[in-house]
């Protein structure tokens, strides 16, 4: 039986475990020992090693019956994260004020454990389910980018990490691209000789200015985030660097952008000056149709629970847009966490428990 009690001390203690992005190594060794104690077999990979972090991404197995699904949390949390001091404050559980609660995504470890415990004690046998616990999350999806494929055998996946009440389903989320730019004119004594300059600011601008920027259509923006350049008023500047970002839940929209990015830049070089690009995609975007068997599933218990299902985009990115594009179809599913990354951050103890309730009913498979 899922014991609310129970479930409010589990999250309680994980909140206060600190596990600041590539620093989970407490966090990560008290979940093993957790997840082990309660019958499952548990692996950490080296991806930590890999991305100068202190602990591997986790993944425990539940043996069961049939296909496996998928279902995934990250363990890494935002700052200021440390000495979080969780209360209960009416229907809500708070930090005290001076940190973040870790809601995100701690909400979703406290439920799958509370549901595991749950299961264990009834002597269920459900479905096969993988769990993956990723390192790094917040500070660039790093853990799902670098994790072990290979141990993963499901093809549908469930990641817990969603903003809106319990009956949010995340089915589509942007491509993010971002450019890494340098503009380069050419130095020369602003008052002496400016006709001998190029100015690497007045290129920047004409560039900037001849693209469209913001809200591009109801699917895709663009902005231009960093601008640096310049060295001294009497200084014709030679050099300006540009960083910005394209996302879109289409990717033909990205590639127009970026076609219309790089012809303008060609312009630069007419005007004698020159340019350095580099582009990086931070992940891509994901569609999943309702008549999926992923969301048939979780749709199927959500109404059993009595909840409204709405079905929602987003313009973030999670651990979901990397693990589809391992190819397991898997959507981001909302527990309810409120204002997560301030210290504002809060969670219902009535979404916590109706969290623990949908895995406990995704795990038992009926
Ligand atoms: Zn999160």
């Amino acid at each position: 039986m899922l014991l609310k009690d129970r479930l409010v001390n589990t999250f309680i203690e994980l909140v206060r475990i600190p596990s600041p992005s590539l620093k989970e190594r407490d966090f990560a060794d008290y979940l093993k020992s957790k997840l082990e104690s309660l019958g499952l077999r548990v692996f950490e990979d080296s991806s930590g090693k890999a991305l100068g972090g202190n602990s591997g991404n986790i993944y425990a197995f539940l043996e069961g019956s049939g296909e496996p699904i998928l279902i995934s949390a990250h363990m890494d949390t935002v700052s200021p994260g440390e000495n979080i001091n969780p209360k209960i404050q009416g229907e809500y559980i708070v930090s005290d004020g001076t940190t973040i609660l870790g809601s995100d995504d701690k909400a979703a470890i406290a439920g799958i454990l509370e549901a595991l415990q749950a299961i264990k004690e009834e002597n269920i046998i459900g479905r096969n389910v993988e769990f993956l616990f990723s390192i790094g999350e917040e500070n660039g999806l790093l853990g799902a980018k670098n994790l072990d494929v290979s141990l993963i055998r499901a093809k549908e996946g469930y990641v817990l990490d969603g903003e809106g009440d319990i009956g949010t389903l995340i089915l589509k989320a942007p491509t993010h691209d971002r450019f890494y730019l340098y503009i380069y004119g050419k130095a020369s004594h602003a008052g002496t000789s400016p006709e001998k300059g190029l100015n690497a600011i007045l290129l920047s601008s004409e560039f900037l200015l001849s693209l469209p920027w913001g809200r591009i259509n109801d699917i895709t923006t663009a902005n231009i985030g960093i601008v640096k350049g310049g060295r001294a008023t009497n200084i014709v500047p030679d050099e300006v660097y540009l960083e910005g970002e394209f996302r879109s839940l289409e990717k033909e929209n990205i590639e127009t952008l970026w076609k219309n990015f790089v012809e303008e830049l060609s312009k630069i070089e007419l005007k004698g000056g020159k340019y350095e690009l580099k582009k990086e995609n931070l992940y891509k975007g994901f569609s999943i149709s309702k008549e999926e068997q992923v969301v048939k599933r979780i749709v199927s218990v959500l109404e059993k629970m009595g909840k409204n299902i709405r079905t929602i985009h987003t313009m973030g990115g999670s651990d979901a847009n990397i693990l589809n594009s391992y190819g397991i179809k898997t959507i981001n599913v909302g527990i309810g966490m409120e204002n997560p990354h301030s210290k504002e951050e809060r969670i219902k103890i009535e979404s916590l428990y109706e969290t623990a309730v949908l895995i406990y009913n995704l795990i038992k498979g009926e």
